[in-house]
């Protein structure tokens, strides 16, 4: 049977620091990147589980941007079979350093 649950997807542009939700059906297909509704510039699908730093916030930015950069979309990261064995996300851009190294394995490409 097909799953029409719909989502909620959070996108975020780095050129506005904010993000939006849109809702899909996965089946349908998900987009990776939108029209920011501001700016008209990219914005990028950052799934289910982001939250967005204030929009004054410019270091979280940065770090969300940083791990952006490096396949990290907040995508949970799974280290065992439980639920429960997920990965929490930096906090600082120290942390987030040193976790795009630890958990490079499970970086995603996207293009
Ligand atoms: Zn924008």
């Amino acid at each position: 049977m097909k799953d029409c649950t719909p989502y909620n997807m959070a996108f975020a542009c780095f050129e506005c620091c904010k993000s939006f939700k849109r809702e899909f059906v996965l089946t349908d297909g998900v987009p990776l990147e939108l029209k920011c509704p501001e700016c008209a510039g990219p914005s990028y699908n950052f799934g289910r589980h982001f939250k967005a730093p204030k929009k004054s916030d410019a270091r979280q930015w940065k770090k969300v941007r940083f791990l952006f950069d490096h396949g990290f979309r907040f995508q949970k990261i799974r280290i065992g079979s439980g639920d429960k064995d997920t990965v929490a996300y930096p906090e600082t851009m120290d942390q987030a350093k040193k976790f795009v190294i630890e958990y490079k394995a499970y970086a995603r490409e996207y293009d």
